[in-house]
């Protein structure tokens, strides 16, 4: 009988691996005709500063709004776009369009806000990544010093290249953000020597704060402050979480408390209604 048993587990674990690969290479042949097809869009979650509400910046998270199986999130199509290359393309669809949007709200008449953009560890170490941010800035008139590029820990482990790509970064007057922070293996003493601005701290620790997570957030802010960097609380979601944040001297917080991510055009309505986001 057991062996009856595993037999049929057996089939039916390959037949599920089957049906996994199936949907994994239909995602991939469309991946490579989205941005063709123009299905890509990009939210925007206002980023503010802690203390008085006011809005300092946006993220730009990408959505693939496909025709049949609706909107898919980044975190189910970006690690397939990291492992076929499209990661390159896609992230400078997502520069030019991020830097492109940021202009036209300040040509609308907004305060200036900056505009933060995830950056895959592939993209990121393309020899000629910077060459792209310049385009970027350059096609849409944006000046760099509202701009922002979220990294994540794990790309400290890439040398050299990361090491150049971030000084001429900083030679642009380009903001940088540490994203996911406490998550990864950057060694704390090897932050210093990297010119980042600020430091974002993972939303897994925001979301439970229990005394554990209470001081890994307290020892990530006094961090930052001892590195000279500022630092953002991502995924907050209460007035306790805020108010803690508070009480700590963060500087600034993101998350569904003060706004969701929405489309463009939603946001430019919110900025029209406010910039100062009180909660
Ligand atoms: P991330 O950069 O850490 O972005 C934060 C994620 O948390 C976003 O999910 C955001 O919608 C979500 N979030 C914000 N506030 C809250 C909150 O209060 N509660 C909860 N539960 N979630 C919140 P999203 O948009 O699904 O993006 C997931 C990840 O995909 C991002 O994590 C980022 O790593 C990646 N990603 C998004 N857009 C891009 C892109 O254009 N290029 C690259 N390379 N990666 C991207
Ligand atoms: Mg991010
Ligand atoms: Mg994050
Ligand atoms: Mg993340």
């Amino acid at each position: 009988l057991a062996k009856e048993v595993g037999k049929n587990n057996y089939q039916f674990f390959t037949k599920e691996l089957d049906e996994k690969n199936t949907k994994k290479m239909r995602l991939e042949r469309e991946l490579h005709k989205a941005l063709e097809r123009n299905q890509f869009q990009l939210h925007y979650q206002p980023q503010l500063d802690i203390h008085s509400g006011r809005i300092l910046g946006v993220e730009a998270l990408i959505r693939w709004k496909h025709p049949e199986l609706g909107t898919i999130s980044p975190s189910d199509f970006i690690p397939l776009a990291e492992e076929t290359g499209l990661i390159v393309p896609i992230g400078n669809w997502v520069l030019k369009t991020a830097c492109r949007q940021n202009k036209e709200w300040q040509n609308a008449g907004f305060p200036p806000v900056r505009v933060s953009v995830n950056v895959s560890m592939r993209q990121f170490t393309q020899l000629n990544f910077v060459d792209h941010v310049k385009e970027a800035l350059e096609q849409s008139g944006l000046s760099s010093e509202w701009l922002d590029i979220e990294i994540t820990e794990s790309m400290t482990l890439e040398g050299d290249i990361f090491h150049s790509a971030l000084l001429k970064l900083k030679e642009l007057n380009i903001h940088v953000s540490m994203d996911d922070f406490g998550t990864g293996y950057s060694s704390l003493s090897s932050l210093r020597h990297f010119p980042i601005n600020k430091l974002k701290i993972d939303q897994t620790f925001v979301k439970k704060l229990d005394e554990t997570n209470k001081a890994i957030v307290t020892m990530i802010v006094t961090l930052a402050k001892n590195l000279n960097m500022n630092v953002i609380a991502e995924g907050v979601e209460t007035t306790e979480q805020a108010a803690f944040l508070k009480g700590m001297n963060c500087n600034e917080a993101q998350g569904y408390l003060f706004a969701k991510p929405m489309p463009a055009q939603k946001m430019a309505d919110f900025f029209s209604r406010t910039f100062t986001v009180t909660y």
